[in-house]
C-alpha cells in the first residue's frame, strides 16, 4: 500500500512525497480513506505510530474546500500541550505547502491580541490547548458553531492533566453534525465515556501499543547498593560514559530532580538541559530547539514535558528513576528505537525499586537484564583521583567553572529566566498546560567531546544561548 492508494490529492501527494515519506503507517493507512468520508475515527495509537498525519492529511484535504468566516474556525484540534501544539502546526505546514489554509494557535505564550487578529480575520485550522481556548471563548473572541471537523489528540494524556471537563465544555460548543477524529493511547474508562457521548459511529482503530517496540530496544538494568541520588547520579554517568550516546532522554520522576540532574551533569561537563512544566516557556522552546539540532546531547525530562516531543534522532534513553507506572516505561524507551531504527535504555534501579521493576518486566513480558558498571562503592569513595573527569570533580575546578562563566552574563542570563518565569500566564498550571510554537533560534554553543576532553567543555552550558540560568550553576545538593 501506497499514499497513493488513500484517495488523497495530487497536490497533497506531492507534498507528502516531498517530505520523503512512501508508505503510510498502519493507523494511516486504515483511518485516512474512512475520515475522507466523512466519518468519525476513533484512534487508539500513540506518539511515534504516525498518528499526527492520520488526521492532518484528511483534514488538508477536506478543508481545500470552502472559505473561513471571522471567528469561525473550521477546524479544531485540540492537544494537551504547548509542544504537541507547534509539532501539528508544523505537520499542517509540510503538508499543506500546497493549500492556501490558514491556521492559529491558542496557546501559552503567545499574546492574545496577536491570535485575535488572526481569529477576525478567519482561520481553516485552529489548534488550541483546552485552557487557552476557553479564554478566548470566555472573552467573546471566538465562535465554535462553524467547526467541521473536531481532533482531540493525547485524550488519555488530557485526562492526567484534568482537562476532561473543558474537552466536554468544548464539545457541546461545537455543532453536532461535525466530523471528531479521537486520538488516545489507552482507553480507561472516562475517556470510554467521552467517546461513547461525542462521537458518531466511529470507526474503531487500534494499532499495535508501544509495548510491542520494547522487543526492538536494547534494555538494561544498571543497579545501585545504594538508593541516594548521589550512588545514582554516579551510576548515571557511568551509564552514559559506556553507551556514548549521540543523543538522548534522561528521564526523572521529579520535577526537583530534573534541575539537580541537570546541574549535575553539566557540572560533570556533559551537554545536559532541563525540561519540565515548571520551565519558563521561552527555555523550554530553546532547549528543545537545541536538542532537536543535535547541540545538547542529554536532554533531562519530567513525563509530562518530554510527552508528545517528536524527536526523530535519539540513540539512547536513561531512566534515572523507574517509573512508578510501568506503562511510562514503554513510552519512555520508545523515544529510541522508533520506526524500526535500533535503539539502547538504561534504567538505574536502587534496591528499593524492586517493584517498580517487576511491574515493568511483568509489562513488557521479560526480564530485563543487568549491566553492572561497579559505580557504587566508587561514588561512596571519600576521594577520587582528580585526573578522573568523569567522576565527582574536585572543589576547586568546580569553582572555577562556576567563577569563569562570563560573571555579568550570568547574572542576566539568570534575570531574563526569572522575569520569564513571572510573565507566564496565569492560567499555567504545572501540569504544563500551554506552550508557545517552536521559534528557530541559533545556538552557538555546540556540546563537545567525552571523557578526558571533558575539562575542556566544562564552560559551555549548552542549548541555553549565551544566558546559563543560575539554577545551572548552583551546587547541587548533597555533591562534593
Ligand atoms: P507521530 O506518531 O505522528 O508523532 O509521528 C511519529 C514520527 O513518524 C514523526 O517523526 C513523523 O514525522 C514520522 N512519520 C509520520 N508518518 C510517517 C510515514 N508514513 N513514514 C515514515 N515516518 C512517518
Amino acid at each position: 500500500m501506497t499514499f497513493n492508494d488513500l484517495g488523497l490529492s495530487p497536490p497533497l501527494l506531492e507534498a507528502i512525497a516531498a517530505s520523503g515519506y512512501t508508505t503510510p503507517t498502519p493507523i494511516q493507512e486504515q483511518a485516512i480513506p474512512h475520515a475522507l468520508q466523512g466519518r468519525d475515527v476513533l484512534g487508539i495509537a500513540q506518539t511515534g505510530t504516525g498518528k499526527t498525519a492520520s488526521f492532518t492529511l484528511p483534514m488538508i484535504e477536506v478543508l481545500s474546500r470552502g472559505r473561513p468566516k471571522a471567528r469561525m474556525p473550521r477546524s479544531l484540534i485540540l492537544t494537551p500541550t504547548r509542544e504537541l501544539a507547534a509539532q501539528i502546526a508544523d505537520n499542517f505546514e509540510k503538508y499543506g505547502k500546497n493549500h492556501k489554509l490558514t491556521m492559529a494557535l491558542l496557546i501559552g505564550g503567545v499574546s492574545f491580541g496577536d491570535q485575535d487578529r488572526l481569529l477576525m480575520q478567519g482561520v481553516d485550522v485552529l489548534i488550541a490547548t483546552p485552557g487557552r481556548l476557553l479564554d478566548h471563548f470566555e472573552r467573546g473572541k471566538l465562535l465554535l458553531t462553524g467547526v467541521q471537523v473536531m481532533v482531540v489528540d493525547e485524550a488519555d494524556r488530557m485526562l492526567d492533566m484534568g482537562f476532561i471537563p473543558d474537552i466536554e465544555r468544548i464539545f457541546k460548543l461545537t455543532p453536532f453534525t461535525r466530523q471528531t477524529l479521537f486520538f488516545s493511547a489507552t482507553m480507561p474508562a472516562e475517556i470510554q465515556r467521552l467517546t461513547d457521548q461525542f462521537l458518531s459511529n466511529p470507526v474503531r482503530i487500534e494499532v499495535a501499543r508501544r509495548a510491542t517496540a520494547a522487543e526492538t530496544i536494547d534494555q538494561f538494568i544498571v543497579k545501585t547498593q545504594g538508593s541516594d541520588p548521589k550512588s545514582k547520579r554516579a551510576a548515571l554517568r557511568a551509564a552514559i560514559d559506556f553507551a556514548d550516546p549521540q543523543t538522548a532522554i534522561v528521564f526523572c520522576n521529579r520535577k526537583r530532580d530534573v534541575d539537580i540532574v541537570a546541574r549535575s551533569l553539566t557540572r560533570h561537563g556533559y551537554g545536559a538541559a532541563p525540561i519540565h512544566g515548571d520551565l519558563a516557556q521561552a527555555v523550554r522552546t530553546q532547549t528543545l530547539e537545541s536538542f532537536k539540532a543535535g547541540e545538547t546531547k542529554l536532554l533531562i525530562a519530567s513525563d509530562v514535558a518530554a510527552r508528545g516531543l517528536d524527536i526523530p534522532e535519539v540513540s539512547h534513553v536513561f531512566n534515572y528513576d523507574l517509573p512508578s507506572h510501568p506503562e511510562d516505561y514503554v513510552h519512555r524507551i520508545g523515544r529510541t528505537g522508533r520506526a524500526g531504527r535500533s535503539g539502547v535504555a538504561f534504567s538505574i534501579a536502587t534496591p528499593a525499586d524492586n517493584k517498580a521493576r517487576a511491574a515493568i518486566e511483568s509489562l513488557i513480558q521479560k526480564q530485563i537484564p543487568e549491566k553492572d558498571f561497579g559505580v557504587a562503592e566508587e561514588a561512596d569513595a571519600p576521594a577520587k583521583p582528580a585526573a578522573d573527569a568523569s567522576d565527582d570533580a574536585p572543589a576547586e575546578a568546580k569553582s572555577s567553572r562556576r567563577g569563569s562563566r562570563r560573571g555579568g552574563r550570568r547574572r542576566g542570563g539568570a534575570k531574563s529566566q526569572e522575569g520569564a518565569r513571572e510573565n507566564a500566564a496565569p492560567r499555567e498550571n504545572k501540569a504544563a498546560r500551554e506552550e508557545k510554537p517552536a521559534e528557530k533560534r541559533n545556538n552557538s554553543k555546540r556540546s563537545g567531546g567525552r571523557g578526558k576532553s571533558g575539562n575542556e567543555r566544562e564552560h559551555e552550558v549548552v542549548g541555553l544561548g549565551d544566558h546559563t540560568p543560575a539554577f545551572l550553576l548552583r551546587p547541587v545538593p548533597g555533591e562534593t
